[in-house]
């Protein structure tokens, strides 16, 4: 039977937006060694802005623009969220004809016999297009048509407001490592760990890179010691699975992370791992 004591510190989570699917996790919390962030809508706030578009020579902003905007026009990633924005306009979803999103990668879509790719360094080498790679801070989007690179967008994100604090004080209350794992270039990644004072962090990563990750830490960790993933969910499902402890932003995250994660946090704020490990802590006080 679970001890009453459990009943009041998943109560206790719920009401502070934290949503905790069994005592098993709840116990599991005190014992916590890593803790290993997604970056994209996890640490950052996942709302992208355009701040610069590059066309290649023939080409204009407007139209590099369109052709990115038609490109995610069924994507829900936060990249496409904020292409769809600066476009302003409706995308005319008839013209259409195929459409794919490759998870890590970006879009291929064709549209009036037009193939258009929307993606990172990643996509472009994969399809072999003959592109210059860009070094910069912001996410960089590359666009090309008919295999000819047309330019690229730059987009920025922002990190949360809490998210330096809850890293220091994850490392106060006993957590002997955090790590982001992100998709995004090194650049970026570097930029966004030094910012939050990450111990590791490792970028370019597909999501089954991430996997593979997850396990080499779970290698360095000491041996009674859990492991915890804390993901957005827009292609994190498999490693939310593989931790001991996975926890989704149940915010902005999508349906499938909510349901392989173990705890959810309502509120998107990274902060309340802190206090979903202090509960755990009064809570065993309580039981045993
Ligand atoms: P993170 O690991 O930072 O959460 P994702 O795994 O969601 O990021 O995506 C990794 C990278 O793949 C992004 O930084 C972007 O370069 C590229 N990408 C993924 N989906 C899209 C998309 N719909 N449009 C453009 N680029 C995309
Ligand atoms: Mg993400």
């Amino acid at each position: 039977s679970i001890p009453l004591g459990f009943f009041g510190g998943i109560g206790g989570a719920s009401k502070s937006g934290i949503l905790i699917k069994g005592s098993n996790y709840l116990e599991a919390l005190n014992n916590v060694d890593t803790v290993i962030f997604d970056k994209t809508g996890t640490l950052t706030k996942g709302v992208f802005n355009v701040v610069e578009i590059k066309p290649q020579i023939k080409y204009t902003n407007e139209g590099i623009l369109e052709y990115a905007a038609y490109a995610e026009s069924y994507s829900n990633h936060p990249i496409a969220t904020s292409i769809l924005k600066a476009y302003g306009k409706v995308v005319d979803k008839n013209k259409i004809e195929s459409y794919e999103e490759v998870p890590g990668h970006g879009t291929k879509v064709r549209i009036d016999g037009t193939d258009i790719l929307v993606g990172n360094a990643k996509l472009m080498d994969r399809e072999n297009i003959a592109y210059d790679k860009v070094e910069s801070v912001g996410t960089i989007v590359y666009v090309s048509t008919n295999r000819e690179y047309c330019g690229y967008i730059v987009i920025a994100d922002e990190v949360k407001e809490d998210s330096e604090s809850a890293i220091s004080s994850l490392k106060s209350i006993g957590v002997k490592k955090t790590v982001m794992l992100t998709g995004d270039s090194k650049t970026v990644g570097e930029k966004v760990g030094k910012q939050l004072g990450l111990d590791d962090v490792y970028s370019e990563l597909l999501p089954i890179d991430k996997v593979e990750k997850l396990e080499l830490l779970e290698l360095q960790k000491s041996p009674r010691g859990k492991l915890v993933f804390v993901g957005d969910g827009i292609n994190d499902a498999p490693v939310l699975a593989r931790a001991d402890i996975g926890i989704a932003m149940g915010g902005l995250g999508s349906d499938a992370a909510i349901e392989a994660a173990d705890i959810v946090i309502m509120t998107d704020e990274p902060s309340k791992i802190v206090t979903a490990i202090k509960i755990a802590k009064r809570t065993r006080k309580i039981v045993w």
